[in-house]
């Protein structure tokens, strides 16, 4: 059954919590307001009808103007660790929680709007989101679903008549993300630096009760929470290192308790294979750099566990970081080898990934295209096809490594053809390189032509289906073109 806008059923549970926990503030809406894209697949996880998308009403919902019958709109509270030093409060700066739907599935969705304007944790920010931003965000939280990655989702934006200030003057617009929660690592912190340890246990109570029922029965609740969520991250961070993505910016105010990928900034798919790889243009000394992020997960889960330890024994809280590098190895090794169309485990196969990686570094050859094309290395043959083969410098060194890698899925006793349709399906074809986001932001921006971004968005979501027409999507950017600079000024 489909729902109208107006009949979707919230629940609002955060709001049950202590009024320090949040600062109930409504949205501050612009005017003219407009639907720059609707993403239906995230409609659906609220049962909404897509009649809704043409509603006049949705873009005034969806920028504030108006609020959704339930809706009881709150900013969050939380601290967190910057760049490796505390700061005390951080909050909801410019995102405002419209509430939590359940769809008749029994799921919760927050529906949570970026860019919705002042709330008391906006310190010198100005409440909003430019549009540049928000297209990446909510074409990257996509694309990451498509790619089976752990994420917030995007509904939609919004954008009107509201002109932001960043270096320059930028349109401003709005993006609907939606998360089964948006409560991060830093939520707890505040609370334990804080030392108010009651209102600590009341957060962990409410994530148990909300997103880890089945914990409440266990010996120590709290324990089971800090070590799920110790797996869940390095699961996650080991997908980030598979499909070659870095955060940008991975304080533990932007960790999730959930282990989803959460506040997209500047993030950035690598393209040509560099370790040392910082897309985060502020990131001065790399804290964030690609190679960083598995070590960063650690640290991060160091300070979860500190603001756990009132609750938590000594041990578990020592343990949590190694149960973190555990499932991130683990993972990490799974992921690999299926990238390589691996069936089987065998002494040796993780030297046959960093031997590859290596090879890529020193070829600065493209990440996701390599990939790609070693599902079309045939076992009779001595050497890869060329498409593949000219991406690598030092041919006779691939060679080398493709005579092993024939001999490794041969002692499998290998399919060439049903392997290179499994690799299809985790090895993508298409990602959100830079140049691709900033074509949309371009069109965006100078005409309201949107038509790019929903293209890009229906590609992203099916990123293992090869569209006939669309080779030019899975390119790297034409040579010669200057690098597009991102950073946190968004
Ligand atoms: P971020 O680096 O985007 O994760 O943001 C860090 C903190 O700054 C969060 O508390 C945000 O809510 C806040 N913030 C970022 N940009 C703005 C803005 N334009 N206005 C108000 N607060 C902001
Ligand atoms: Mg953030």
């Amino acid at each position: 059954m489909m729902t109208g806008l107006d009949e979707l059923r919230f629940d609002n549970s955060y709001t049950r919590l202590p009024e320090v926990f949040y600062e109930r503030v409504k949205p501050t809406p612009f005017p003219n307001p407009h639907v720059v894209s609707v993403n239906s697949a995230a409609a659906d996880l609220l049962d909404l009808d897509p009649k809704e998308f043409t509603h006049p009403e949705f873009a005034e919902y969806f920028c504030g103007a108006k609020l959704l019958p339930g809706s009881d709109p709150i900013a969050m509270l939380y601290a967190g660790h910057q760049f490796g030093h505390y700061v005390p409060q951080l909050g909801d700066g410019r995102a405002i929680l419209l509430g939590e739907v359940r769809n008749q599935k029994g799921e919760r969705w927050e529906l949570q709007l970026k860019g919705a304007g002042l709330t008391r944790f906006s310190r010198d920010g100005d409440g909003r989101a430019v549009m540049r931003s928000t297209i990446r965000e909510y074409l990257c939280g996509e694309a990451m679903h498509g790619l089976g990655i752990p994420t917030t989702r995007s509904l939609c934006i919004v954008a009107g008549e509201e002109i932001v200030w960043r270096e320059s003057p930028e349109p401003g617009a709005m993006l609907l993300r939606m998360a089964p929660t948006h409560v991060r690592f830093g939520s707890f912190e505040v609370f334990y630096y804080r030392r108010q340890h009651e209102y600590l246990k009341m957060l962990a109570d409410y994530v148990i009760e909300y997103h880890y029922p089945h914990l409440a029965e266990s010996e120590n609740p709290y324990a089971g929470l800090l070590h799920e969520v110790a797996v869940r991250t390095g699961q996650l961070v080991a997908h980030w290192q598979a499909v070659g993505w870095a955060h940008g910016v991975l304080n533990t105010d932007n960790m999730s308790i959930l282990g989803i990928t959460l506040d997209y900034g500047p993030f950035g798919f690598m393209e040509r294979y560099d370790p040392t790889f910082i897309c985060n243009h502020s990131d001065h000394r790399g804290r964030y750099s690609f190679q960083n992020q598995p070590d960063i997960g650690y640290w991060n889960i160091r300070a979860l566990a500190r603001a756990l330890s009132p609750f938590v024994g000594e041990a578990d809280v020592n343990a949590a970081p190694e149960v973190y590098e555990k499932a991130m190895l683990g993972k990490y090794a799974e992921l690999m080898s299926s990238k390589l169309g691996l069936l089987e485990t065998h002494a040796g196969d993780d030297k046959l990934v960093t031997d590859l990686l290596n090879l890529m570094d020193s070829s600065r050859a493209d990440y996701t295209n390599i990939f790609r094309a070693l599902g079309s290395v045939r076992q009779e043959n001595p050497t890869a096809p060329s498409e593949l083969r000219d991406h690598f410098l030092h041919r006779e060194a691939f060679d080398d490594w493709t005579v092993r890698y024939r001999e490794r899925l041969q002692a499998e006793k290998s399919n060439d053809a049903e392997r290179s349709m499994k690799m299809n399906s985790v090895n993508p074809k298409y990602v959100l390189r830079n140049h691709l986001a900033q074509q949309a932001i371009t069109q965006a921006v100078q005409k309201k032509d949107y038509s790019e971004i929903d293209h890009l968005l229906y590609l992203l979501s099916h990123p293992f289906t090869e569209q006939p027409g669309m080779e030019a999507y899975a390119a790297p950017p034409p040579p010669g073109e200057p690098a597009i600079i991102v950073s946190c000024s968004s």
